[in-house]
């Protein structure tokens, strides 16, 4: 899928343990919270390259309430009618509800209105109350977590399901996590897929004081992604890596594994590298296609829903890059700098 992650703000004051993204309001030097013209600039951008989909999350920022949330999705529905706004973690829910003095279900109902596609499935982590209390003590607890996604899915609006797994849980937390995901799939149908999201380590909290152990390791990213295939079929059908996490070779293994979801092409990606991930922020579409043919596998664009929006049966054939041009950098032999430098001045 061609998306693009939007943080509005970094501004957070819930304080979850693994995250290395969140800033207090007062950090002037770090902190931003993006007014609209900024957002919108970002959406312009994605638009240009391809997006069918903007995902729109960002902290808590105590300055605000429900409104700020229903106006970044009026603003961005008034110029890019058509474009998909997947939006708003149940932690974001949480407190926009909680400020809004609204039923739950009519809160949802009114973002709907305004224009949000899609919802999220994240701030689930594990839900575990006596991991949540050690992890994230002040985010939403597992009931307020079930509550939400059911309403949303009781008034049609989808979500995606998740798990961060590689931390202090054991593999009876994630497997009562996952029985939690299908249950809750069996009565209302409404997550449209299942993102396995491992631990990333090296700037938090979470494992530089806590004792996290330091992530999953490969062979544990592979069972997740095959027993949640066979746990969770036939009522999630879709399961996705995430390949800013895995990095794109081991989302490639995936692939064998039990994914059939190469994720979102993402443009820009916080969350994840501010923890430590280093597989980028961006991977091109033409990038992705190239991964998934590697494997044997025929790519097709989505849309956030599952809908096919285009087959690349034949790689002659594909599109031309979207992706804005950037200088390519050789190092090496100074002949081959050199060679660079007469491309650039000659076009040949
Ligand atoms: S994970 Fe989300 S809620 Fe938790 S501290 Fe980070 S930005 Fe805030």
């Amino acid at each position: 899928m061609v998306c693009r992650n939007i943080n509005f703000t970094n501004v957070c004051y819930v304080g979850c343990s693994f995250c290395g993204f969140a800033r207090h309001q007062d950090d002037t030097a770090e902190a931003y919270d993006h007014p609209m013209e900024a957002i919108l600039a970002k959406c312009r951008d994605a638009v240009a390259r391809g997006a069918s989909e903007v995902c729109i999350q960002g902290g808590i920022h105590p300055g605000k309430d429900h409104t700020h949330y229903r106006e970044i999705l009026e603003v961005i529905k008034a110029e890019f009618p058509k474009l998909h706004v997947h939006a708003y973690s149940p932690e974001e829910i949480d407190f926009g509800h909680r400020k809004s003095g609204m039923e739950l279900s009519d809160y949802l109902r009114w973002l709907v209105d305004a224009g949000l596609g899609t919802m999220p499935g994240t701030a689930a982590e594990i839900l575990d109350d006596s991991i949540r209390q050690v992890i994230s003590p002040n985010k939403l607890r597992r009931a307020r977590w079930i509550e939400i996604v059911e309403a949303a899915h009781g008034i049609g609006l989808p979500s995606t399901s998740t798990v961060m797994y590689g931390h202090i849980e054991t593999d009876r937390h994630v497997a009562e996590h996952l029985e939690l995901l299908r249950s809750i799939q069996k009565r209302t149908g409404g997550f449209t897929e299942f993102v396995p999201l491992g631990f990333i380590h090296e700037k938090n909290v979470l494992f530089n004081h806590m004792g996290a152990r330091p992530g999953a390791t490969a062979p544990e990213d592979l069972r997740l992604v095959a027993v949640a295939r066979l746990f969770l079929r036939p009522w999630i059908r879709n399961v996705q890596m995430s390949w800013v996490k895995m990095g794109p070779k081991l989302a490639q293994l995936a692939l064998d594994a039990g994914c059939n979801d190469f994720g979102g092409t993402l443009m820009e990606e916080s969350i994840s590298r501010e923890s430590g991930a280093d597989h980028g922020e961006n991977l091109p579409a033409e990038e992705m296609r190239r991964l998934i043919r590697e494997m044997g596998r025929t790519p097709v664009q989505r849309s956030t829903t599952y809908r096919i929006l285009r087959r690349f049966d034949d790689a002659a054939q594909d599109p031309p890059s979207l992706e804005p041009t950037r200088p390519r950098e050789l190092s090496g032999p100074t002949r081959w700098r050199l060679l660079e430098e007469r491309k650039a001045a000659t076009g040949r």
